[in-house]
């Protein structure tokens, strides 16, 4: 959005990237990699706050839980599915529920970011991810069972791994619906 004009000037430039008036010392700001005249930067700073505050108002809520909960449920599934079919406990493939959480909060929400959806997205994808845990667990250990294997070494081992996979998808779900920092020069 701060492409008010296309053919804007290159960095080095001493025109306004927005009105092309000729900047002197006193009258030019720098913002990433452009330049821009005091009331231009002024224009250009105000809309951009007000978008990023709107990014984290009006929250649809009900939506947000319903994009996390399909989230969790397609994370689920697919880490449970590859399992099943695989008979592999690739739990790296559980990472997919953070991701997905996230971004179903978000997306659903209307593209909003907020403290409220990460929330939301971090107890949902804990949830999610403790659920297809005990579902990977529990095909494991039946089929450890069947082959009159060792049940519990099954468990022992998946129990380790599945803190640090737990640890990647409460940091997906944190970040992912982080709301945006704006760090603009005064
Ligand atoms: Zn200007």
């Amino acid at each position: 959005m701060a492409d008010a004009n296309p053919s804007a000037a290159t960095p080095t430039a001493t025109k306004c990237a927005r009105c092309e008036k000729t900047l002197t010392e006193g009258d030019r700001v720098a913002a990433n990699d452009r330049v821009f005249c005091r009331s231009c930067y002024e224009v250009l700073k105000f809309e951009l706050t007000r978008t990023v505050a709107s990014m984290s108002e009006n929250i649809n809520y009900p939506m947000a839980v319903l994009g996390a909960v399909l989230g969790g449920v397609v994370g689920a599934g697919a880490w449970w599915g590859f399992t099943v079919l695989t008979k592999i406990g690739f739990g790296l493939v559980a990472v997919a529920i953070g991701f997905l959480v996230g971004h179903g909060a978000a997306r659903f929400a209307g593209g909003k970011r907020s403290v409220g959806l990460q929330v939301l997205a971090v107890a949902v994808g804990t949830l999610s991810f403790l659920v297809a845990a005990y579902l990977v667990n529990m095909t494991f250990i039946n089929e450890a069972l069947a082959q009159r294997g060792e049940a519990w070494r099954v468990s022992v081992n998946f129990g380790v791994m599945k803190f640090v996979f737990l640890a990647i998808v409460v940091y997906e779900a944190w970040i992912i619906p982080r709301p945006v920092k704006l760090t603009l020069p005064s």
